[in-house]
């Protein structure tokens, strides 16, 4: 069967393996009918995240067909259409029960890393023995544990998958954003990248109300995109953000939201205590919103850190008052009812594909997304049967 290996820094591979099969009696086996590259599969193909090892099979945003099911998954039966969880929670824990899927404390026994990073979140398809050992969905085949948790049915045939498959992931994350904003009715938003994932936070901050939506970016062809869903942009290559954010809104917005996470500029991994740590250098987007947010405002954060930031402007968050969260997202907390808001035609997070291929053509995917060129956007990635 085909599967996307990563094999180093800009590198992956299509590669043949052995049709994954069921080892524990709640787990389902998928037949991928699409997948989609993440901004966080970036993070690994640019070799920013330590601790892949050559060869393991990448990507965690899927949905298919249950081929075959364990003798103890209830909810899910063979042959039907499904959208995979990213993060892969046991639905039984003290976090999982009270929705706090992605900060699942069983589905990742992995220690490598804890070791690395000095935290454990949940297990997650595609990063391997760093989130739990889990082999990733840019394949053909995915074994998919617990299946009764981290499966989300799809009934209605008329929806495509391209409308359902990011409940996988970005649409969930993108939600969850303006949850940890506290996003609603009359609220002013800025929302720093206009990738996938900012985009479609920008789509939800409309649906939830927001009165003014920024979109801060410097690719125009996103930017344009963030004003088809409602928002005023900056291109903070052409703009100073905070100066130009001083300008068309005074006070500032009730909310900032990063949805650009870490850019490991400075190459430096270091000895700290007994354990390796990165550090990362891209703080310029965390200033930015601390010091643009409105007094006694909200900083959420869903780009990815995986350790430290340098330069954290700690006075100005603690002397404004400011409430910062952030977070992996709850996929299973969330995807029933954005499934509802999807089929009822409120929301269509389709706008974001701009290109759709064969999985083969998987490694020129990544490159192009990884490049932003071609205008690329989200590439869906088909499975050929
Ligand atoms: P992407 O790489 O396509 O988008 C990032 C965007 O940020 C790009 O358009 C880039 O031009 C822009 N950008 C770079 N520097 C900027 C700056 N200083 N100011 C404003 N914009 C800037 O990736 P994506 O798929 O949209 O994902 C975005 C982030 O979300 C990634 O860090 C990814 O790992 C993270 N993510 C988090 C979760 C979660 O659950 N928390 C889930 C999925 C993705
Ligand atoms: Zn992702």
């Amino acid at each position: 069967s085909t599967v996307l290996e990563w094999h180093g820094k800009k590198d992956v591979r299509i590669a043949q393996r052995p049709k994954p099969i069921i080892t524990d009696d709640s787990d389902a086996i998928i037949h991928v009918t699409s997948s989609t590259i993440c901004g966080s599969d970036l993070h690994m193909y640019n070799g920013d995240m330590k601790g892949m090892l050559s060869k393991d099979i990448i990507g965690h945003e899927c949905m298919g067909i249950v081929e075959s099911i364990g003798p103890n998954v209830k909810n899910i039966k063979v042959g039907d259409r499904v959208v995979v969880s990213a993060p892969i929670a046991c639905g039984q824990c003290e976090y999982c029960k009270t929705g706090l899927f992605s900060l699942c404390d069983i589905t990742n026994d992995s220690k490598v890393m804890e070791t690395m990073y000095g935290h454990r979140i949940c297990g997650a398809f595609g990063y391997s023995h760093l989130t739990g050992g889990y082999d990733g969905c840019q394949a053909e085949w995915v074994r998919v544990p617990f299946a009764d948790v981290n499966l989300l049915k799809i009934e209605n045939n008329r929806l495509t998958d391209e409308q359902v498959l990011f409940l996988s992931d970005i649409v969930c994350t993108a939600w969850h954003a303006n949850v940890l904003g506290g996003v609603g009715p009359g609220t002013t938003v800025a929302i720093w990248g206009a990738g996938p994932v900012g985009l479609l936070t920008v789509m939800w901050a409309k649906y939830r109300g927001a009165k003014r939506i920024f979109s801060i970016d410097c690719i125009e062809e996103r930017l344009a995109k963030a004003r088809t869903q409602g928002a005023e942009t900056i291109d903070f290559s052409k703009d100073n953000v905070i100066e130009t954010m001083q300008k068309l809104l005074p006070g500032g917005p009730d909310v900032c939201i990063d949805a650009v996470g870490f850019r490991y500029t400075k190459g430096m991994v270091h000895k700290m205590q007994r354990a390796v740590f990165l550090e990362t250098d891209s703080p310029e987007v965390l200033d930015e919103a601390i010091v643009v947010v409105r007094k006694g405002g909200s900083v959420a954060i869903i780009g990815d850190y995986f350790y430290k930031s340098n330069q954290f402007p700690i006075g100005t968050f603690m002397e404004k008052a400011v409430t910062m969260r952030g977070g992996q997202l709850y996929c299973q907390s969330y995807w029933h009812d954005l499934l509802k808001i999807i089929e009822n035609g409120e929301v269509d997070p389709t706008f974001i594909v701009t290109h759709t291929m064969e999985l083969s053509r998987a490694a020129e995917a990544y490159k192009m997304f990884d490049e932003k060129s071609d205008g690329t956007i989200k590439v869906v990635l088909k499975t050929a049967f």
